[in-house]
């Protein structure tokens, strides 16, 4: 059977097998479509079946997560932790706790995470997590209640040689020393079976910074090849997160200027340039929404979501040599990247996990903009969560310099693989397809190797 008759067929098995994951069909599409040369040049991913091995999950977890609000009211929401590939190494990947999860959300995070993991050149497994539980509004009391009892569920699944959590939207330093908490006592051991520990029970200088910070270095990379470099140049950043407020901080200090971010209620313009103390404090100490932030400094303009462009989001309008999506998915539409375009953007490097939609990624992939793939500009994190999991198992911690360049190390392979790998399928510089084809490359590889398990 011709090869893209096959990946169709294999697209259309999996919706009917996992109806109403749209998410999951956004990313499966994107990558088995991308993989097209790999399959023609070699059939024994095809003689295996390894692309609707690779599709179906090892294994998928829902459960009920009950706890007990501050009022005495008891709470229900959904648990899932997908494991999705461990053929490389444990299952790795975040827990995202945030009102839009959902199976489909879980296993576009999950899918995306094995080809993620692979390209960082660890041997880390994919998966991913979470709950529909909303830790914004909640007390302090009502979080912790809630990571117990998520916990009471998901310890029997998971171990420092099995399966690794980390964090991802909706659960930061807070929810993983709760849950960490939590599975000590139900274990009675102190293993590391979560990343993005606190650094003085066991966690890693930089894995806070990691995301952000390796998203820039790649960045830099990427711009180094066409001798262009990041002095100087105007970035749109979305989102106000960690991996946001990470990527403004390493942008600041190799000469960049971050004139913009967002959160779920608005956008800010701030023309001079974010200013980094005031936007933790808004952020990461009082929680606030980004209206704080123009409070602070009435010369930067604030956009509520209300106002923002029909069917586009604000930060993308803003004229820039660079954007770094770093929110959530589908937060770049067509309309978004037909603006960079005009604007004279140059690179639109994803911090998020599928930013861009479809039609954005297909109209900038035929575009003269440079793209960078979240699976490869946003890995520093997990890298660094695998950097974590050596420190654990040595006992040992790392200086934050030593991990950092440990991790810029890293980033420089991880840009070097995905860009040397277009070349060798004849679409230099695209690393969608760079990316894709390296990431399952070593998976299907290993897959092979092991048999049919
Ligand atoms: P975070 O700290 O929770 O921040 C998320 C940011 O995005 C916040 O500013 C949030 O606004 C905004 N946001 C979330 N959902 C939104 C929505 N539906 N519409 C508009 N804005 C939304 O999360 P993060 O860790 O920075 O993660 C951001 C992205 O990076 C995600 O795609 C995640 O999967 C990806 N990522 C994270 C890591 C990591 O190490 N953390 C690693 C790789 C990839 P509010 O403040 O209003 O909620």
């Amino acid at each position: 059977m011709p090869v893209n008759k096959k990946i169709k067929k294999v697209l259309e098995y999996i919706k009917e097998c996992s109806p109403g994951q749209d998410e999951f069909y956004q990313a499966s599409e994107e990558v088995l479509y991308s993989l097209l040369p790999l399959l023609q040049e070699d059939t024994r991913y095809l003689e295996h079946n390894i692309l609707e091995r690779i599709m179906v999950p090892e294994r998928s977890i829902i459960f009920r997560v009950n706890w007990v609000d501050d009022r005495g009211q008891v709470q229900t929401n959904v648990g899932y932790r997908v494991q999705f590939s461990s053929t490389i190494g444990p299952y790795k990947g975040g827990l995202r706790f945030h009102p839009t999860v959902n199976l489909g959300i879980v296993k576009f995070l999950g899918f995306e995470q094995i080809f993620k993991n692979a390209l960082t050149g660890l041997q880390i497994g994919g998966a991913k997590g979470g709950s529909n539980f909303d830790p914004k509004g909640k007390s302090d009391n009502e979080v912790m209640r809630f990571c117990q009892s998520f916990m009471s569920e998901l310890y029997k699944h998971i171990g420092n040689q099995k399966d690794v959590p980390a964090g991802d939207i909706g659960v930061g330093a807070r929810e993983i020393g709760y849950l960490f908490g939590q599975y000590k006592k139900l274990t009675g051991e102190f293993q590391g079976v979560l990343t993005g520990k606190g650094l003085n029970w066991g966690g890693s200088n930089a894995r806070k910074e990691a995301t952000g910070y390796g998203s820039v270095y790649f960045a830099e990379n990427f711009l180094n090849v066409y001798d262009k470099s990041l002095q100087d140049k105007r970035c749109t950043i979305s989102g106000s997160g960690n991996v946001a407020i990470y990527t403004m901080e390493k942008l600041y200090s190799l000469g960049a200027i971050p004139i913009s971010c967002s959160d779920s209620r608005g956008s800010i313009y701030h023309k001079k340039g974010i200013d980094m103390a005031s936007l933790k404090a808004v952020k990461e100490i009082n929680h606030e929404s980004l209206e704080a932030y123009a409070t602070l400094h009435p010369d930067a303009v604030y956009t509520p979501v209300a106002h923002y462009p029909q069917e586009g989001h604000a930060v993308w309008h803003i004229p820039c040599d660079i954007a770094f999506p770093s929110a959530t998915q589908n937060e770049l539409t067509l309309i978004d990247a037909q603006k960079l375009f005009a604007n004279g953007c140059i690179l639109i490097n994803e911090g998020a996990n599928m930013p861009s939609t479809a039609e954005a990624l297909a109209f900038i992939r035929k575009s003269t903009m440079l793209f960078s793939p979240g699976k490869a500009a946003n890995a520093g994190g997990v890298a660094t969560s695998q950097l974590e999991m050596s420190q654990n198992a040595s006992m040992s911690q790392w200086s934050f310099d030593e991990v950092d360049m440990k991790l810029r190390s890293i980033m420089q392979n991880i840009f070097k693989t995905a860009y040397e790998t277009s070349i060798k399928y004849d679409c230099e510089g695209d690393l969608v397809k760079g990316a894709n084809i390296a990431g399952f490359k070593k998976v299907a590889d290993a897959m092979i190797d092991q048999g049919s398990v």
